[in-house]
């Protein structure tokens, strides 16, 4: 009995050391700056990743796998708001839906290795159904893309109230809206409680429906953005405990400082969406509200929108985090909206820089998993050639992506 006790332990231990034979060496990059994410920055740092993960990083010589000592290492940027699926089609015009669900997800899967390719490994589509076929196809095919979150789904004043003589739906149908939503696959719930900035950014959801809407995500443990411009649809969504207040073009020093004192994050896009919009107009132009009206309003907007995110920057504690709403022409230009935050916007370039990562990151309780170069985080890394904090515009040259630990892109 002894003996067959020691030969299995010996077996055992055996197996044990043939396992640490063949454990693949860890990944080594040099980097020749590095900005954490978190603020730090430091030179000449040798980053080791192990199974898809950042062990560590300190000084060493020697040779390395990655030799990017020519560049600036950040982590992955993260952008907390996007439309992967949105596209133009074969005549140049936008899609607005009513195409096959193929020919949505081959866009999207374009779209995707655009958004990648240009340093963004996380990004949160807020969204439509179809982001749940995009994410599945890029994973079974093995293809270049971003870590996708999605909302599936667009909540509003009149989600699950078709039944109702007015069309508005009451709190508890709301409620069954929220719960829905998670059953569908959400990662997060997109609400609307403003118009667009087309139709005037006025408040649609009463305060009573937010409450409701955000409350019963709350409860489920499930985040809100809230797509709100008027500084009462803002007032009202902070106060009903929301978690993200998107676009905020309307945004007064009043509503900033109450985001900031409940704690709520901010996410402004200043630099990217309604720019690419104007560039785009003549294919956008007839669809829906993007009409001469709607058009006007957006260029009347650019200004406005750089003056109101003055002011974000200048709120003390305001939790801003990084989203482009990059829709069909935007994509693969996500980090314009950091150009335009630095050089418009007075942001300090490490700040945006922190935005775009930890903070992001944070805002989505994923800051755990991802947003810095630190220990145990998945190995998201960007390489772009240039110093950010002395250039922002360095940003726009990604020479490297990684991915929880794959190369997806090399110089
Ligand atoms: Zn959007």
């Amino acid at each position: 009995m002894i003996r067959i006790l020691v030969a299995a332990l010996s077996l055992a231990s055996c197996a044990a050391v043939l396992v640490a034979a063949q454990a693949p060496p860890p990944i080594t990059i040099r980097a020749g700056r590095l900005l954490d994410g978190r603020g730090g920055a430091r030179q000449d740092v040798v980053i080791t990743i192990r199974d898809g993960k950042i062990v560590g990083a300190g000084p060493s010589s020697g040779a390395v796998t990655h030799d990017l000592s020519k560049y600036t290492v950040l982590p992955g940027f993260i952008d907390t708001h996007v439309h992967l699926l949105w596209h133009f089609g074969p005549d140049g015009r936008f899609v607005a839906g009513g195409e096959p669900r193929e020919d949505r997800v081959k866009a999207g899967i374009a779209n995707a290795r655009l958004t990648v390719e240009h340093g963004f490994t996380t990004v949160q589509s807020v969204g439509e159904a179809g982001d749940l076929d995009l994410r599945k196809a890029l994973d079974e095919q093995r293809l270049p893309g971003p870590r996708i979150l999605t909302s599936v789904r667009q909540i509003n004043e009149r989600t699950g109230g078709r039944g109702n003589p007015s069309g508005i739906a009451t709190p508890d149908q709301l409620r069954a809206a929220i719960r829905d939503a998670k059953t569908a696959g959400a990662d997060l719930i997109k609400l609307f409680a403003s118009a667009s900035i087309r139709d005037g950014g006025k408040q649609t959801m009463s305060d009573e429906q937010l409450q409701a809407a955000c409350g019963e995500a709350n409860t489920l443990g499930l985040r809100t953005l809230v797509h709100a411009h008027s500084p009462e649809s803002i007032r009202a969504a902070v106060n009903a405990g929301c978690t993200t207040i998107e676009h905020g073009n309307f945004a007064t020093a009043e509503v900033l400082t109450l985001m900031a004192a409940k704690g709520t994050y901010f996410d402004p896009n200043v630099g990217l969406v309604l720019q690419n919009y104007l560039e785009h107009k003549a294919q956008y132009l007839g669809i829906g509200n993007y009409t001469e009206e709607g058009f006007a309003a957006m260029e009347k907007a650019v200004p406005m929108v750089v003056e109101m995110f003055r002011r974000a920057v200048k709120t003390p504690n305001l939790k801003i985090v990084y989203g482009t709403d990059a829709v069909a022409g935007a994509h693969g230009r996500n980090v314009e909206e950091a150009v335009v935050r630095v050089r418009d916007g007075g942001q300090a370039p490490m700040d945006a820089i922190v935005s775009m990562t930890s903070r992001s990151a944070e805002s989505m309780r994923m800051q755990d998993r991802i947003g810095a170069i630190a220990a145990g985080l998945d190995a998201d890394l960007v390489a772009v050639d240039g110093d950010p904090i002395a250039d922002i515009t360095a940003l726009r040259k990604v020479v490297f992506v990684m991915k929880g630990g794959a190369v997806v892109k090399k110089p």
